[in-house]
């Protein structure tokens, strides 16, 4: 069974054609500048050179039929015919209040994926554009769509509430929705699973550390809370956003720069985190480079962020009562051993201990704590993709 999977921005496609016998990666690629001059789609295949078209992408439309055509190509392509394609999975980043769970597309989704453009006005057009363009270019396959805020919908009521009048969250559906749901499930799943723990009882922590990053906690397997809010803009300091932050803030620079509450929020989306403290950079790497040469910004950058970690590693623990497992993951999370033990350093007293020699390492599930921790620490990669073709072939076998 082979499952494409599409992650659709404003003006890029990501795809990956799924081998769902041994979830391996047949083909994945990537459609950069959709609707603007120079589109390009640049395909990789296991053991073989890239693949790269130039040609104009007006709209996704044009996009998914270039994919199509190069997972077809007698040369460079992998299936003989779209026909090969048993279904198609879409990230949705919001579905509101309306839906906890992946499910297969039909007008009332595409419905509520519309009624939720207010809260995701990036992502849910554009999902919607690419399901639309799947449904015109490949018609009578089953579309799934599988919800960014899914895995935070289980969460209760007293983590998503917000202490705001009650009648913001009847209205307009204000509440913490929480974000990398896809991520959370996959690996809290994956540290039930490669950790030996309970699947009914365990309380697992995933740090999602990337460039957005991220915090969830669950008990089996169920969301019981996640860091990020109405947006993505609450909980941890990431690459480019304030994570929490005092709302009168927004209101004082509003009143001292004389900017509106909309340039304000770009700020805190696109020039705050460790961008605006470093002052350096977005990327993590960079800001660690610099610290290390004495930046004292960069410096203080990076401290925050480890110790903003450990307080959401600390307040889930007691939302849960006790933790059995923390696993990290993302980019940072899956290849930074020192943020991972900075982290930890902050835990002496959940009894967590790293061990070194096992922390010295990137990108694989490996258990990172010694033997004698009393929580298991893990690094597991994610895999957004997988969780999504999983989700896919579960609803559409
Ligand atoms: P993601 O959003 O999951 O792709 O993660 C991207 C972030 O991971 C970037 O800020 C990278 O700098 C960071 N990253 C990747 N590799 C490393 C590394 N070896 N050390 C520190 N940060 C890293």
């Amino acid at each position: 069974m082979k499952i494409l999977v599409i992650n659709c921005g404003s003006s890029s496609l990501k795809y990956q054609l799924i081998d769902m016998d041994d979830e391996s990666v047949i083909a994945k690629g990537l459609c950069e500048r959709i609707g603007i001059e120079g589109s390009v789609l640049t395909q990789t295949v296991p053991g073989r050179d890239k693949y790269v078209v130039e040609q104009p992408m007006p709209s996704h439309n044009e996009a998914i039929r270039l994919v199509m055509d190069a997972l077809e190509d007698s040369v460079h392509g992998v299936i003989k015919s779209t026909d090969e394609i048993s279904a198609i999975g879409h990230r949705v980043v919001h579905g509101g209040t309306s839906f906890s769970e992946s499910c297969i597309v039909d007008e009332n989704v595409k419905q509520v994926i519309r009624d939720r453009f207010d809260l995701a006005p990036l992502h849910n057009p554009a999902n919607l554009m690419g399901i639309e363009a799947c449904e015109a270019g490949m018609p009578g396959k089953k579309n799934v769509a599988v919800w960014d805020t899914g895995f935070g919908m289980a969460i209760p009521e007293k983590a998503y509430l917000y202490a705001i009048p009650y009648e913001y969250y009847e209205k307009y559906g204000i509440r913490r929705y929480g974000f990398h749901g896809t991520s959370h499930m996959f690996v809290s799943g994956e540290a039930i699973r490669f950790g030996g723990l309970d699947p009914k009882t365990a309380k697992v922590i995933v740090c999602h550390l990337g460039n957005g990053g991220s915090v969830s906690a669950s008990i089996g397997g169920k969301c019981v809370d996640t860091s990020m809010g109405l947006t993505p803009l609450e909980g941890l300091i990431m690459g480019t956003r304030s994570g929490d932050i005092d709302a009168s803030v927004v209101q004082f620079i509003c009143n001292k720069e004389g900017k509106s509450v909309d340039d304000v929020l770009t700020i805190l989306n696109k020039k705050s985190g460790v961008l605006g403290i470093s002052g350096v950079s977005s990327d993590f790497r960079d800001v660690g480079t610099a610290a290390a040469e004495g930046n004292h910004r960069a410096q203080a950058a990076l401290d925050a962020f480890v110790y903003r970690v450990a307080k959401y590693i600390g307040a889930y623990t007691a939302a849960m009562n006790g933790v059995d497992a923390i696993a990290f993951t993302a980019g940072v999370g899956e290849n930074d051993k020192d943020t991972r033990k900075k982290v930890c350093e902050y835990l002496g007293y959940l009894g967590v201990k790293i061990d070194d020699a096992a922390n010295d390492v990137r990108g694989k599930n490996t258990i990172i704590s010694a033997p004698d921790s009393k929580v298991k620490v893990m690094l597991l990669p994610t895999n957004e993709e997988l969780a999504i073709a999983r989700e896919t072939k579960r609803l559409t076998e």
